[in-house]
């Protein structure tokens, strides 16, 4: 099968890495259950224990702190539902950013869900987190906060030292969601506040199957799966080894792989070169600090389905930033939750670049872009 020759999607999904390709392939190759005791078992073993050190690693945590799940949403999952029902958790404090995985790991506690807004650039509304905590503080519960560090829409970076000061000081407990700040930010894990925290292979250029969800201290107990004890009694199920390895592999890797000047210099050169085709155009989260490798925009008018598919069909693949599973666009809750108006919100359309991303890519979306909005210019232009 061949795919489309510019990839520009990497929020979603970034290429395999070649060292995580190799590992899985090796794993592949042999037999056996790392739970099992003798030899074929030990191997694999020490497979799942190397990947699980390169996590670590790059999470800045420890080994232990590292449980493997299927995907980040398992991780979220495990962290917000198993979460507050161990840490007995007596509501759940959501930003409107959050990611569906959050937002619906929040709704199925079945606990009270309280969502914070953001700004208008896209940052978690902080004074609300505090006064939310503040009445917490007042009727004596517990709150379990979930935020985002970096916004897999925007690639708006949330102001994570003064949520982690803000949380860490006080009784709530804290949650991050950082899959889209895994390998591009260092998370420090060990060493700061959050007391879970959940990252995914897929992002970093291993295989969609494995994630991680990270924990410590009293969130260590968190479990939604006993099956057989596996991951100290975390996470059941047999390890999906060859996965799991690409992950480990990709987590060594990715520092080297991935220049976060070269993607951000890329992604500034897509910038300039939209402001240049399209005056018009809005950058969302522009006035906000954003990871260098993501650009959400829109040019007014131009619908980001009818974009999507000019792009899609000249071989450049981009997103909306809000593809539901159905493969339908969407409309963004973020870019709602931004206060963008929903019109200008149809027409938003995300680009990100991860490891392999070259001048040639920028080049060629641009190129494609400028047809797509010459065609839609003339398009307006026989309407009128
Ligand atoms: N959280 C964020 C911010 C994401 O970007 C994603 C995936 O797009 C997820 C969670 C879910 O990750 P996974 O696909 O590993 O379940």
């Amino acid at each position: 099968m061949t795919q489309s020759a510019i990839y520009l999607d990497h929020n979603a999904a970034s290429p395999l890495l070649p060292e995580a390709r190799a590992a899985m392939v090796d794993v592949l190759e042999l037999v056996g259950n790392p739970s099992s005791v003798h030899a074929h078992g030990r191997a694999l073993r020490e497979v799942v224990e190397t990947a699980r050190g390169e996590v670590a690693k790059l999470a800045g945590a420890t080994a232990k702190q590292v449980v493997f799940t299927g995907s980040a949403t398992e991780a979220i999952t495990q962290a917000i539902v198993g979460g507050s029902r161990e840490l007995k958790a007596d509501a759940i404090l959501v930003s409107g950013g959050e990611h569906s995985a959050v937002l619906k790991a929040a709704e199925a506690t079945g606990l009270p869900v309280r969502i914070v807004g953001l700004t208008g650039e896209g940052v978690i509304d902080l004074d609300q987190v505090q006064s939310e905590m503040d009445r917490a503080e007042e009727s004596g519960e517990t709150l379990l906060v979930c935020v985002h560090w970096v916004n897999n829409e925007t690639g708006v970076v949330q102001p994570m030292g003064r949520i982690n000061a803000m949380v860490g000081a006080s009784r709530h407990l804290l949650f991050v969601d950082a899959v889209q700040a895994f390998g591009k930010l260092p998370l420090e894990f060990a060493t700061s506040a959050p007391d879970m925290m959940a990252v995914s292979a897929h992002k970093i250029g291993g295989a969609a199957g494995a994630g991680a969800l990270l924990v410590k201290g009293h969130a260590d107990t968190v479990r939604l799966i006993p099956g057989g004890g596996q991951e100290q009694g975390r996470r059941g199920g047999t390890e999906p080894v060859a996965v799991i390895a690409g992950f480990g592999a990709a987590a060594k890797a990715f520092s080297s792989r991935y220049g976060s000047n070269v993607v951000a210099g890329l992604a500034r050169e897509i910038e300039a070169g939209l402001k240049a085709l399209a005056p018009d155009v809005v950058i969302f989260g522009a006035g906000a600090e954003r990871i260098g490798n993501t650009i959400n925009f829109a040019v007014p008018g131009l619908q980001n389905a009818v974009a999507m598919m000019g792009l899609d069909l000249a071989g450049v693949s981009v997103s909306s930033g809000s593809a539901c599973s159905s493969g339908k666009v969407g409309a963004s809750h973020v870019l709602k939750a931004m206060g963008i108006d929903a019109a200008l919100a149809g027409c938003a359309l995300r680009v990100s670049l991860g490891w392999n991303s070259t001048k040639e890519d920028v080049a060629a979306f641009l190129e494609e872009f400028e047809t797509v909005l010459t065609r839609h210019r003339s398009r307006q232009g026989r309407a009128a």
